[in-house]
């Protein structure tokens, strides 16, 4: 449904997580791409995207 793909992207599109310490970190998708977002805990640029499971 193309309600719930909105709000599910909404949820998750700009979101990431920390692979080292897990911390979320909300960054546009572009800058995390580009490897230009780092997390604040242990300023890795390892993140991945944030995924239900
Ligand atoms: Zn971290």
């Amino acid at each position: 449904m193309v309600k719930y793909a909105e709000a599910e992207a909404r949820l998750f599109k700009n979101i990431f997580v920390c692979r080292k310490c897990k911390c979320k970190i909300r960054a546009p998708n572009m800058k995390v791409l580009a490897g230009k977002v780092k997390c604040r805990k242990c300023n890795t640029s390892e993140l991945r995207i944030k995924r239900k499971k």
